[in-house]
C-alpha cells in the first residue's frame, strides 16, 4: 500500500487535534507516515500510533525552534525523498500552507490548499474545496507530481486505528536559505482558557449587534457554556469591541468548525469568507432579512440580548 506523508502539528510532543484529523484522511489513500519536528516529536509517537501512523520520522534540531519555516521544509523534503510518498498531507494553519507551498515548488508538485474533504481517487486523492463564500463545492486532484494537499481543520472525525508507529529518525541536512530568518522574541499569548479559534469544534461569534465591548460577556458566557472558541466580525473588531486576532472572515481568521453561532452579524461576503465551511451554521439577528439566514442551518429571528442569555441558560442546565 502506497505511504502517505502526514505532517504533525505538535506542542512539545503535545499533538494538535488537526494532525489526528489528518491521519483519517491518510487511511483513505494509504498508510500514513508522519513526519514530527523539534522538541518532544519523539513523545508524539503514541497517539500518533494510536491513529494510525505506521511509522513516525523524527528529528530535533535548534534551527526548528531559531528560524522560521525553512529548516522545516528541509525536513519534510528529506522525509519525502525518504519514502516516496502518494501524498504529502499538512494542516492548513498558516505555517503549514507555507512550508506546503514551498515543498511543492521544491518538488515540482501541484498544491491544494484548504480541502475540507479528502477521497482517493483512480489517478490520485481527489480534494474537496469550498469557493465564493461556500457558493460552489469544487472536487480537484493534483495533475502534475506527487499531491501536496493542505487540509483544514474539522474537515473528518479523530478515529482511533491503532498502527505500528515505529519511530525512526530522520536525517536533515540544511541548506544555505534554512537560516536566513531568525526568530529573535517570542512573547506567549495570554490565555484565555478557551480552546484555539481557528481549530475550535464550536465557535459562538459576536458583530457590531452585540453593540459594545460591555456586551461581549453574553457571546463568551454562551462560547463557555458550549466549550467554544469566541469569534467576531470586523465591524466588532474595528470598534474595538474585541481584539483583532479573533476576527473571522476574508482579512481575518478562516474557522470551520462543526457548529458556528453567529449573533448579530449580518452576514457580508467578507465575513462568510471565513466561515462558510463550517458544518452547522446557526444565527440570531432581529433582521428577518439579514443574509447571513440564506446560509444558515438553524435561524433565530430575535434580539441576541434576549435570545442569547436564555440559550446559555438552557445549555447550563442541561448540562447539568
Ligand atoms: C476588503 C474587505 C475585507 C473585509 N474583511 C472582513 C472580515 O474578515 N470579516 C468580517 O466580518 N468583515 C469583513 N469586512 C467587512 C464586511 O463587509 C462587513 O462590513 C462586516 O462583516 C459587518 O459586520 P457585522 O455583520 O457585525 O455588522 P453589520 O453588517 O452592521 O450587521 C449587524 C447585524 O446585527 C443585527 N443586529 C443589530 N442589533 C441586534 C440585536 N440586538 N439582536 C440581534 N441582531 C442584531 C443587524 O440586524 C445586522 O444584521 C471586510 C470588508 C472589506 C471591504
Amino acid at each position: 500500500m502506497a505511504e502517505v506523508l502526514v505532517y504533525v502539528d505538535h506542542v512539545d510532543g503535545a499533538v494538535r487535534k488537526p494532525t489526528l484529523e489528518l491521519l483519517t484522511l491518510a487511511r483513505r489513500i494509504g498508510e500514513p507516515v508522519a513526519v514530527a519536528l523539534g522538541a518532544g516529536a519523539e513523545n508524539t509517537a503514541a497517539v500518533l500510533a494510536e491513529h494510525g501512523a505506521v511509522k513516525v520520522l523524527t528529528a530535533d534540531a535548534p534551527e526548528f525552534a531559531e528560524y522560521l519555516v525553512v529548516p522545516k521544509v528541509d525536513a519534510l523534503q528529506a522525509a519525502y525523498e525518504a519514502v516516496s510518498p502518494a501524498a504529502v498531507l499538512v494542516p492548513s494553519s498558516a505555517e503549514g500552507k507555507e512550508v506546503a507551498a514551498r515543498l511543492a515548488v521544491r518538488i515540482g508538485s501541484g498544491i491544494i490548499t484548504d480541502a475540507t474533504d479528502l477521497e482517493a481517487g483512480d489517478e490520485g486523492p481527489v480534494a474537496t474545496q469550498s469557493a465564493f463564500a461556500a457558493s460552489f463545492t469544487t472536487k480537484s486532484r493534483v495533475s502534475k507530481g506527487t499531491p501536496v494537499i493542505t487540509v483544514k481543520p474539522n474537515s473528518a472525525p479523530v478515529e482511533a486505528a491503532p498502527a505500528a508507529g515505529t519511530v525512526e529518525a530522520l536525517s536533515v541536512t540544511f541548506g544555505a536559505l534554512a537560516t536566513g530568518t531568525k526568530v529573535v522574541s517570542r512573547t506567549p499569548r495570554e490565555s484565555t482558557g478557551r480552546p484555539e479559534l481557528t481549530e475550535a469544534a464550536i465557535v459562538v461569534s459576536g458583530g457590531r449587534g452585540v453593540n459594545g465591548a460591555e456586551n461581549f460577556h453574553l457571546i463568551e458566557d454562551l462560547a463557555d457554556s458550549l466549550g467554544a472558541a469566541v469569534g467576531a466580525s470586523r465591524a466588532a473588531v474595528d470598534a474595538g469591541w474585541y481584539p483583532h486576532t479573533n476576527q473571522v472572515g476574508q482579512t481575518g481568521k478562516s474557522v470551520s468548525p462543526q457548529l458556528y453561532i453567529a449573533s448579530g452579524i449580518s452576514g457580508a461576503i467578507q465575513h462568510r469568507a471565513g466561515m462558510q465551511t463550517s458544518k452547522t451554521i446557526v444565527a440570531i439577528n432581529k433582521d428577518a432579512e439579514a443574509p447571513i439566514f440564506d446560509l444558515v442551518d438553524y435561524g433565530v429571528v430575535g434580539d441576541l440580548f434576549t435570545v442569547v442569555p436564555q440559550l446559555t441558560d438552557e445549555i447550563k442546565a442541561r448540562k447539568g
